[in-house]
């Protein structure tokens, strides 16, 4: 998972992109970086850590340029190394070329022996650097054509940002897994992962890029081309569960409208009698007050967010993990204590943070706990750039929902069907076709998962 922007001829690329990226930042917060190119030279910086540590105004003054791009890294675990913050930049013989790359190839390892047959020296595990070789390698002469050819090779999820030299890149996967939208300010096109960045800064939203486009921008004006075609696009529905920000428009859609009617949708299938309904923080919120709308139960606050306490649920330890949560999250005692709770969040992974919370509300006195998941039960791994447990971590992967209900040590257990989701998230009246597997386990036919390579980031 990770975040992107970039900015065509703008005389405050820079800080534009810098700002765009701390309204990115829930998309990931391990590295940090920003490419810039000025006269035909690209400068770049990143590091580790979060944007406003990490691009402090002395750094950010060593690059100029009036077309940047930006990246914010949410990496699977073991690759959380400075090697692998983007953009990417590399000298080729083609000259200087920026990457920046949110998603997860599912051809990679092919990709990755064909190339080192061919001679090629990697420098990380990062499936981007792939499309750094096979960019380097092309014998194509021009930049549409080399850029289209090496994207022609990619199986699986990429929403991209490129800048050479005199161009900006854009391009989506045919599936279009991940967002991309274009925005536009003082006249320049704007792209970002998120809608969210477009009106802090000034401009306004224009439109997605579609999946399977292919958009290259510089002084000769926009030239738009097909990737390749797909007959249903596949937009993965846990951005709107879980990952966008409520304030962006994802495929069309509100993204807190959305979470609003997977929360009325829970409480007319899954009914409980309870005093108060409250949220898992922060994405769950928007969840737990349309249950109560739908409910007529009160909806209230049910804990309190340590701010400094960063995300938990990449940290390859378990223990880790659990010890963490009663310090990220305090129950709220006057407003649960002896009451019966409907507590509501997206999803269920593990099971550790249920499992701790529900804990959490019973140690201050809830007299029951009821928890309702606004996404059906997660059983297969996402090898499309969302976080790739293998299937095995996946609690409902092993365990039925009683068994499930009794770890977490709830009074009840629901979670949405597949049906109830994809109606919430507007699927007949859009006609749109959204991604479901790891809730069905059945992967797009043309991206199916690679699994040796998922073996090499367990
Ligand atoms: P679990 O503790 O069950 O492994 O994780 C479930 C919790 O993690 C939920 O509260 C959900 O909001 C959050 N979550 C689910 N998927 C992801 C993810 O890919 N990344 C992060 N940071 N959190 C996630
Ligand atoms: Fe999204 Fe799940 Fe599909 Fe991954 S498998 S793209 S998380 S819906
Ligand atoms: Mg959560």
């Amino acid at each position: 998972m990770c975040g992107l922007f970039g900015i065509y001829e703008h005389s405050n690329a820079v800080a534009l992109t810098e700002t765009a990226l701390k309204l990115l930042q829930h998309r990931g917060q391990e590295s940090v970086g920003i490419a810039s190119s000025e006269h035909g030279k690209i400068s770049h910086i990143s590091g580790m850590g979060m944007v406003l540590d990490v691009l402090t105004s002395q750094k950010t003054k060593q690059i100029q340029g009036n077309t940047s791009i930006g990246h914010v890294l949410y990496s699977t675990s073991g690759t959380s190394t400075v090697q692998h913050a983007q953009p990417f930049v590399f000298d080729s013989k083609y000259g200087q070329i920026a990457l920046a790359h949110n998603g997860h190839l599912t051809n990679a390892t092919v990709l990755r022996e064909e190339l080192e047959k061919n001679g090629a020296v990697f420098q990380s595990n990062s499936d981007t650097e792939i499309i750094v070789h096979l960019l380097a390698q092309s014998s194509e002469k021009n930049t549409i054509d080399r850029f289209l050819s090496v994207f022609k090779k990619l199986e699986g999820a990429y929403s991209l940002l490129a800048l050479t030299e005199d161009s900006l890149i854009v391009a989506r996967d045919p599936y279009g897994f991940r967002p991309l939208s274009m925005g536009i300010l003082d006249g320049k096109t704007m792209v970002s992962s998120e809608t969210c960045t477009f009106l802090p800064l000034g401009g306004d939203f224009v439109r997605d890029v579609n999946p399977g486009e292919m958009i290259v921008i510089n002084e000769h004006g926009i030239k738009i081309s097909t990737i390749k075609k797909i007959s249903k696009p596949a937009y993965c529905s846990f951005e709107s569960i879980y990952f966008a920000r409520p304030d962006s428009l994802l495929y069309g859609n509100n993204v807190y409208a959305v979470r609003e009617r997977l929360g009325k949708y829970l409480a007319q299938k899954h009914p409980i009698k309870a005093d108060v309904v409250i949220g898992v923080p922060d994405s769950a919120l928007p969840t737990a007050l349309g249950y109560a709308q739908e409910s007529n139960i009160p909806y209230s606050i049910g804990f309190v967010r340590s701010p400094d306490i960063g995300r938990t649920f990449i940290e390859p330890n378990s223990e880790i993990r659990r010890n963490i949560m009663p310090i990220k999250l305090r129950p709220i005692q006057r407003n649960v204590e002896g009451k019966s709770v409907v507590l509501v969040d997206d999803s269920l992974v593990r099971g550790t943070t249920m499992n701790v919370v529900v804990n959490l509300l019973k140690e201050v006195g809830a007299r029951e706990v009821h928890v309702r998941i606004s996404s059906p039960p997660m059983i297969a791994s996402c090898h499309y750039g969302i976080d790739t447990l293998i299937d095995d971590d996946l609690i409902a992967s092993r365990c039925s929902i009683d068994e499930i209900m009794d770890y977490i040590m709830a009074d009840s257990l629901a979670y949405l069907s597949t049906q109830d989701m994809l109606k919430a998230l507007d699927l007949e009246k859009r006609s749109l076709s959204y991604c479901t597997a790891c809730f069905t386990g059945e992967y797009p036919k043309e991206a199916q998962p690679d699994l040796v390579n998922l073996k090499c980031h367990p």
